[in-house]
């Protein structure tokens, strides 16, 4: 069984305040999100039977700005794991030095067995029991795993209707036509790819030479896959929830995509061979990305790790005790809380156009994330090298340390 996402963030958090040297009042604040809403859900399912689903929503902390956090609807959601998620939020934002705190929302349920009312009611549902604890200055929040920009046109809306006018700024990952972004929903994926070029270019490893292996098909994988596909790397190994697969040649990610579409699944894509998921961990590279769910580099994989550079799309993918190993081996290992910090940087631009009604091109978005993700490589490569701490040490230190901050500047009152 995995670990308990929760216990790997609290003990992230314990190697961090040893290094800041944290009082432990404040480390016992940061310990445990600010507000834990539990909601149960009951949605008409198309037999006309009632399911109740268990849907949870976490604000960490907000001493930088208004919570942020993505929705992820999945079978094995728990309270735990969006807890440490939403703490994983807080230091992202404050690693890229966006000015909002973490959060992060799920719900118990499947959603590859529901329809597409279905979702709609439960995610209607779910927004109407925590709308006021919501908002545009609250707490926004945005796509995560099977989440998409049609939920948050379902979140919008409802959201919209309950406040009485259209808040577009209440939620990102919006569609275009609805006030999203150009470039929010490549900008986690296009993250993962920047970061990880800044981290060949230190290690001096030519991209154009470099294999790279993806855990994970989805919005994240997807983009990441072939945005550093266009930077020259050859990408032999994908997967998805039923598998991967694997072709030393290269893989067409065009076609596995068209692939997936058509069959559902990765699997049996034209000149590749097909692999378990636990294999293509540990094939042989040059950049490794994990890019699906958390907890899946472990005590037991993490010595048959074969790459260079491992670049953190999913959130918690790695356990503290991999964590040590793959320090070890002398792998560069890019954590969650900057590889993926793409996402919420664009979510935060997304935001401040809706904000300010206006709406930026293409290029404008992608400069901005391009130098908030390579400020943000930089700032947390020269920390690591400086100290001889690993990148995630560095990233929970520049994060926690500016949260810490901001705590002590405003006081605690009454
Ligand atoms: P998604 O729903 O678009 O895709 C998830 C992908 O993971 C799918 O291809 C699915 O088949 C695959 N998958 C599921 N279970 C798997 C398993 N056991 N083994 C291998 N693959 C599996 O989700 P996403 O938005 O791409 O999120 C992926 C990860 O990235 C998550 O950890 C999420 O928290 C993190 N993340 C997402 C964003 C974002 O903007 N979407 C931002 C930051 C971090």
């Amino acid at each position: 069984m995995n670990q308990n996402p929760y216990h790997v963030a609290l003990k992230q958090i314990e190697i961090a305040s040893d290094l800041l040297k944290l009082d432990p009042d404040i480390l016992e604040m940061l310990k445990a999100p600010k507000r834990v809403i539990s909601v149960n859900v009951p949605v008409r399912m198309d037999s006309g039977e009632v399911t109740t689903f268990n849907g949870y929503r976490v604000q960490h902390h907000d001493a930088r700005g208004p919570y942020k956090g993505g929705i992820r609807y999945h079978p094995e959601v728990s309270l735990d794991e969006v807890k440490a998620l939403s703490m994983w939020m807080t230091w992202k934002c404050s690693v890229v030095d966006v000015p909002y705190g973490g959060a992060k929302g799920g719900i118990v349920c499947n959603p590859k067995e529901m329809s597409r009312g279905e979702r709609e009611r439960m995610t209607r549902r779910y927004i109407t029991m925590i709308y006021k604890l919501i908002g545009p200055y609250s707490d926004i929040p945005a796509p995560d795993v099977y989440t998409n920009s049609q939920t948050m046109a379902w979140i919008l809306d409802t959201y919209s209707q309950l406040t009485g006018y259209r808040v577009p700024a209440c939620v990102t990952g919006k569609p275009l036509n609805l006030g999203g972004s150009e470039g929010r929903a490549e900008a986690t994926g296009r993250g993962v790819a920047i970061c990880t070029r800044e981290a060949a270019k230190a290690l001096k490893i030519d991209l154009k030479q470099a294999t790279v292996v993806v855990q994970g098909f989805g919005n994240v994988g997807f983009h990441a896959a072939v945005t550093l596909q266009d930077m020259g790397c050859k990408i032999i190994g994908l997967s998805d929830s039923q598998g991967g697969i694997h072709c030393s040649g290269g893989i067409n990610i065009i076609e596995a995509y068209n692939q997936k579409e058509s069959t559902g699944a990765l699997a049996d894509t034209v000149k590749c061979e097909n692999v378990l998921n636990k294999e293509l961990i540990e094939l042989e590279c040059d950049i490794l990305i994990p890019a699906a769910l958390g907890g899946v580099l472990t005590k037991d994989n993490a010595n048959k790790v074969k790459t260079k550079i491992i670049s953190e799309g999913a959130n918690g993918p790695t356990t503290p005790e991999a964590d040590e190993i793959l320090e070890k081996n002398n792998i560069m290992h890019i954590p969650d809380i900057l590889a993926n910090a793409g996402g919420v940087t664009v979510s935060y631009l997304e935001w401040v156009q809706n904000m300010n009604r206006d709406h930026w091109t293409r290029k404008q978005v992608n400069d901005k994330l391009e130098d908030k993700m390579t400020k943000a490589f930089k700032d947390v490569h020269t920390l690591s090298n400086s100290k001889n701490i690993t990148m995630r040490s560095a990233a929970l230190m520049r994060g926690i340390g500016r949260v810490v901050e901001a705590i002590k500047t405003l006081g605690i009152w009454p």
